[in-house]
């Protein structure tokens, strides 16, 4: 049997995902190529700075819809099987106040908080909270069980099992996508290579996708365990900004969030915001702090930027042929490229799929 071929290009959890699904098929000889891998942070990299948790926000009956509902059954069966991936079940809590609606944050989230989503019938524990049991301000309220990832754990055991599976990874950077095809690892030219820059698709030469812009996620991660996660719609401190709380598995410390703004593309932690992400969350989840304690109480692990790769119209997952080589995309993950993951990854194999298809008609 002939070998395929394959260069996926970056190394965040987009990459990894197809990465890992790819390595299953021992046809598939893989390069994964990537500036930036699980250890480094950078605020080019996106992924290793979010909480994970998944949180669905597709649109009911659109593709993003369907590669979140077709991703939980992967994160929980890792969650079961396979505990060193860094993935665990969490309860959260989801509040709702209609007065969000129009902000970039509720926008975002519009989904997420509806009294009857689609998502109710994916994950476990799915119930509304009932009305006289809300805080003032809240319109709805609902709990089910949901994931927190530790990101830098369950990015390296991606790369693991990858490697296991015999894929090579090397560090490289690029000016243009069609250049990757020459780095393949056994010297020979790749059949297919797979797009995961993320948010660097902006700029990558044969890309150069202007739909592209970042919405700026900044973080606070501590040591302290309030108990379940929790999720808002908005607050009252800026349209842009958030209030999201999850502990993640192994020690990950838990992640305080957050902001969502576009076009912003300043890395550098801003301390007022941190100040009031750090307020909110006490102000939500009491239990992340001792009585009477403010945000003295608590234990900073580090301040944290990020920006999603947001692309106006949702993920770019297509073939394309640039400059003689087949190119799969698969890139523009915003604020949902873990809970998404799987499912993205899985049309971009049945796209890869199609292309060395034709090579081998080609071939006869
Ligand atoms: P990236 O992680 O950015 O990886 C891009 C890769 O491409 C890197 O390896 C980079 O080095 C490589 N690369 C780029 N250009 C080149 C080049 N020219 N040459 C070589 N290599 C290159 N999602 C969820 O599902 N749940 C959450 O709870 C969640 N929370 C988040 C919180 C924050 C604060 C942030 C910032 C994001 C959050 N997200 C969340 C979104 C998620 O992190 C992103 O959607 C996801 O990480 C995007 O992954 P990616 O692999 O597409 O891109």
């Amino acid at each position: 049997m002939a070998a395929n071929n394959i260069v996926v290009l970056g190394a965040g959890v987009s990459g990894l995902t197809t990465a890992y699904l790819l390595s299953q098929d021992p046809a598939n000889k893989i390069t994964v190529l990537a500036k930036h891998m699980p250890g480094d942070y950078d605020i080019e990299y996106a992924s290793p700075w979010a909480g994970a948790n998944y949180m669905p926000v597709g649109k009911q009956g659109s593709a993003h819809h369907a590669w979140e509902r077709d991703t939980w059954p992967a994160l929980k069966a890792i969650a079961e099987k396979y505990p060193e991936a860094g993935i665990h079940f969490r309860g959260t809590l989801i509040y709702n106040r209609k007065k969000d609606q129009e902000s970039a944050t509720g926008q975002w989230f519009s989904e997420l908080v509806q009294p009857n989503p689609w998502y109710k019938d994916v994950v476990p524990d799915f119930k509304n909270i009932p009305s006289d049991q809300l805080a003032p301000g809240i319109d709805n309220a609902q709990e089910f069980t949901s994931v927190c990832i530790n990101t830098p754990v369950y990015l390296s055991w991606l790369v693991g099992q990858c490697v296991k599976n015999g894929a090579v990874f090397k560090r490289a950077v690029f000016k243009h996508i069609a250049d990757a095809a020459n780095a393949h690892h056994t010297g020979q030219k790749a059949d297919v290579v797979i797009n995961c820059t993320g948010l660097s698709s902006k700029t990558l030469g044969g890309v150069l996708d202007g739909k592209m812009y970042p919405a700026r996620g900044q973080i606070v991660v501590v040591r302290n365990d309030p108990g379940p996660m929790v999720s808002a719609s908005g607050t009252d401190d800026g349209e842009d900004e958030a209030l999201y709380i999850m502990t993640r598995a192994a020690g990950g410390g838990t992640i305080l969030g957050g902001s969502y703004q576009k076009h912003n593309w300043d890395g550098t932690p801003d301390m007022n915001l941190a100040n009031r992400i750090m307020k909110r969350a006490i102000a939500i989840a009491p239990s992340l702090v001792k009585k009477g304690q403010g945000i003295e109480g608590l234990d900073i692990i580090r301040h944290g930027v990020g920006l999603r790769p947001l692309r106006e119209g949702g993920p770019r997952i297509e073939k394309e042929k640039i400059d003689g080589v087949s190119v799969v995309h698969n890139y523009g993950h915003g604020g949902f490229g873990y809970q998404a993951s799987f499912g993205c990854a899985d049309t971009a194999v049945s796209l890869v799929k199609e292309v060395l298809q034709n090579k081998s008609r080609a071939k006869l």
